[in-house]
């Protein structure tokens, strides 16, 4: 038999973190909804104390997700955004972090208007642009956070290099991995120090939860995030630990179907008059496709298309019939958006004229549903 760090990524979705219930055989691992465990005497326990600082559906959510990741260990909160919270709670006031300019939007009012409230500073910048990332980095920077693709314009950053101008000043990289997740991109193996997720998006899949969880080697890290498990508490129940972990054993499948549609449909917006732009990393056309094609294994399904006006973003919002006008992404069904007035509303309009993130940009999430169907959808939407 393998060792576990053999394992091939199918295998470890399916397996990982989970054994058969030792007080029942049950197969899959059971929604523990309890909030506390009985103790033998004073002291005496089974690892689990109260649910607050540790649960075992949690358990085996963050061992599996871990181990997909390349990781050692993993650390489950209640949603993407409090994961996130949780690691910039690693640092205290006065420290600085460095976050990429194009960010999930509720990061960007996380940051902004929270916890630069509580003596925490913040540059936002291009990360694309390594030399901007150096010139941003100050004595007092502790963290460097980016996420690539970008939600919803799809900038890459070169996780590598970000990752080796990070280590210089013995700050943390943290990478927003939700888009592309473990399967086709693994921050930690390119120098990465932790990966973040909502798993609200592709890892659980089925549009059921809300979740985050963050994975890293660093025994420093997950340490400071126990901690805050346990004081702050934003920790996930099991019952959506359990759907989460039911989600990740088809990640692999469902990645594939993703990709392969994201692929197709991307190919036929980019030859479509009535498309102005697509953003899609997949594409030759993609301004930074041989850095996507590098550090990517593929594209997902993802997909940003310029359509010109607000008035038209409107028309073929209102008009799909398969893809449902809705917030969210990385579900089995297909989704359609509009990220300026929607995911993006909290970005100053400025910011996001500069970012690309205009009235006319329309952002797709592609399902697994049947391609030629949702070719079919968007050609009629297109009017
Ligand atoms: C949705 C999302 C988040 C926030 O996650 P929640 O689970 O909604 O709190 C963070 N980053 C990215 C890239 C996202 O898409």
């Amino acid at each position: 038999m393998a060792t576990p760090s053999e394992l091939r990524f199918a295998t470890l979705a399916v397996h990982a973190g989970q054994r058969p219930d030792p007080a029942t055989g049950a197969i899959m691992t059971p929604i523990y909804q309890t909030s506390t465990y009985a103790q033998e005497a004073i002291g005496v326990h089974k690892g689990y104390e109260y649910a607050r600082v540790s649960n075992p559906t949690r358990t085996a959510l963050e061992a599996n997700v871990a181990a997909l990741e390349g990781g050692k260990y993993g650390a489950a909160f209640a949603s993407g955004l409090a994961a996130i919270e949780a690691i910039v709670k690693l640092l205290s006031a006065g420290d600085h972090v460095v976050c990429g300019n194009n960010v999930y939007g509720g990061t960007d009012r996380l940051f902004r208007h929270v916890l630069s409230r509580l003596g925490l500073e913040f540059t936002f910048v291009d990360t694309r642009d390594l030399r901007a990332l150096e010139n941003s980095i100050r004595k007092t920077t502790r963290l460097v956070f980016v996420e690539t693709p970008t939600n919803p314009v799809m900038h890459i950053t070169d996780i590598r290099a970000a990752a080796e101008i990070t280590r210089e000043v013995r700050a943390r990289l943290v990478v927003d991995n939700t888009f592309a997740t473990p399967y086709f991109q693994r921050p930690l193996e390119l120098g990465a120090d932790a990966v973040v997720h909502s798993s609200t998006k592709y890892l659980n899949g089925h549009s059921d939860v809300v979740g985050g969880i963050v994975v890293t080697n660093d025994d420093e890290t997950v340490e400071g995030l126990r901690f805050l498990q346990k004081s702050g508490g934003a920790v996930p129940g099991p019952m959506d630990c359990f759907l989460i972990l039911r989600g990740t054993k088809t990640l692999h499948i469902r990645m594939e179907a993703h990709d392969r549609n994201g692929r197709r449909i991307a190919e036929w917006l980019a030859g479509d008059r009535r498309v102005k732009a697509v953003q899609y990393p997949g594409l030759p056309s993609h301004t930074q496709h041989e850095l996507a094609r590098r550090q990517m294994r593929g594209f997902g399904g993802m997909i940003a298309i310029e359509v010109g006006s607000r008035d038209r973003a409107e028309a073929v919002c209102s008009r799909t019939k398969i893809f449902t006008l809705a917030e969210s992404l990385g579900g089995v069904e297909s989704l359609i958006s509009h990220p300026a007035t929607m995911t993006h509303a909290a970005v100053p309009k400025e910011t996001r004229d500069a970012l690309g993130i205009t009235d006319g940009l329309v952002r797709l999430s592609v399902g697994i549903e049947h391609v030629d169907d949702l070719i079919a959808d968007l050609d009629q939407a297109l009017g």
